[in-house]
C-alpha cells in the first residue's frame, strides 16, 4: 500500500469509528414507546447470588467424540470409550443445568489458580478434545439449549479437513461463548519429540488457532495425556499459562499449572456414573470442611483426648 493510501485509509477510520460509536449510542438511548396506563411491567427475577469459595474443587470434564456410533465404529473399544452419544450429553448437560452447575470455561478455571481467586462453589468446566465435527453438529446445539459453555482443545494441522471442525465453525460457536486450547499440531505425543519438534507443535497451534479465531489461546491439552518435565517446561516458554492432562480429580488453588487435572467422559457411562464425577469437587469440599472441624474441636479440647 502506498504511502499516500495508506494515510487516506487511516483518516477514514478516524473519522468513521467515532461517527458508528455516536449512532450506536443513539439507538440505545431512544426512548421506550409510550406504554398504556395501568400495564405492569414485569422485569426477569434476578439470578439467585452464586455461592463463592475461596478454596474450590472444579471437576473439568474430558471429552472427545459426542456422535452415535455406524455398526463398525460400535465394534471398536477405542471408538466407543471416545465417543458419548449426543442422547447421553444431553442427559448430562441437562442435569448439570437442572442441579444449579455453574459452567466455566478452561481459562476461568487457570485464571482462579493462577491468580488465587475464588470460584462457585458448584462449577463444571467441560472440555472437548480433537475438534471433531460433531464437537459443532452435536455438542453445540445441546451447549446452548442449556446455556452451557465448553472449551475445545485444537489440533490446528486438522482443522477444515474431513471430519473436523472448520474455522467457520470454530468462529461461528465462539460468539456463544465456546473457548479454545491448543492440543498441538499434529496431535504426536510430546515427550517422544525432540526439544525442536516439541516447540513447534506448541508454538505453531497456538499461533494458528489465535490467527485463525482473535483470541488469546491460554492452555494446551497434552496430546494423549502425556508429558515430562521437558514438555512443561517448553509448554511455559511457548507463552502458555496452563497445560491439562488427564486424570487426577478436580483442580483446586495450588494446583501445578502445567499439570492441571481433568476428569475423562467415557461413552456408555450411566448418569450414575456421571453424577459421582460432578459432585467429586464438591463432596471434596465438604470432607475437607469436617476435618477442619474435626481438628479444630480437638485443638480446643485437649483434656477431651486424654480422656478418649
Ligand atoms: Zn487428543
Amino acid at each position: 500500500m502506498g504511502g499516500r493510501r495508506f494515510l487516506a485509509v487511516v483518516g477514514l477510520l478516524i473519522l468513521t469509528v467515532p461517527l458508528a460509536a455516536a449512532v450506536a449510542l443513539r439507538v440505545a438511548r431512544q426512548p421506550e414507546a409510550p406504554r398504556k396506563p395501568g400495564t405492569i411491567v414485569r422485569t426477569a427475577p434476578a439470578p439467585p447470588p452464586v455461592d463463592m469459595a475461596e478454596r474450590f474443587a472444579v471437576p473439568v470434564l474430558m471429552y472427545h467424540r459426542i456422535a452415535d456410533l455406524d455398526e463398525r465404529e460400535s465394534r471398536s473399544p477405542l471408538m466407543r470409550d471416545l465417543t458419548v452419544s449426543p442422547a447421553d450429553f444431553e442427559s448430562q448437560v441437562r442435569y448439570l443445568a437442572e442441579n444449579g452447575f455453574t459452567f466455566l470455561l478452561a481459562r476461568d478455571v487457570e485464571q482462579a489458580v493462577q491468580e488465587g481467586h475464588s470460584l462457585p462453589r458448584k462449577a463444571v468446566a467441560i472440555t472437548m478434545d480433537d475438534g471433531y465435527k460433531d464437537n459443532f453438529a452435536q455438542a453445540f446445539p445441546i451447549l446452548r439449549k442449556y446455556g452451557a459453555v465448553a472449551t475445545i482443545f485444537l489440533v490446528s494441522a486438522t482443522v477444515n479437513t474431513a471430519g473436523h471442525l472448520s474455522w467457520d465453525d470454530c468462529l461461528l460457536m465462539r460468539r456463544d461463548r465456546v473457548g479454545y486450547g491448543s492440543h498441538t499440531v499434529h496431535h504426536y505425543e510430546l515427550p517422544s519429540l525432540t526439544v525442536a519438534e516439541m516447540d513447534y507443535e506448541l508454538r505453531e497451534s497456538k499461533r494458528a488457532i489465535e490467527s485463525k479465531v482473535f483470541d488469546t489461546v491460554t492452555a494446551v491439552a497434552y496430546p494423549s495425556g502425556r508429558y515430562n518435565r521437558t514438555v512443561t517446561e517448553r509448554a511455559e516458554a511457548a507463552g502458555y499459562l496452563a497445560g491439562w492432562k488427564k486424570g487426577g480429580g478436580p483442580v483446586q488453588p495450588g494446583a501445578d499449572m502445567y499439570l492441571l487435572p481433568r476428569v475423562r467422559v467415557n461413552g456408555g457411562e450411566s448418569l450414575k456414573d456421571f453424577q459421582r464425577i460432578v459432585w467429586s469437587g464438591m463432596n471434596l469440599m465438604r470432607d475437607r470442611a469436617d476435618a477442619e472441624r474435626h481438628r479444630s474441636r480437638l485443638a480446643r479440647r485437649p483434656q477431651d483426648i486424654q480422656g478418649a
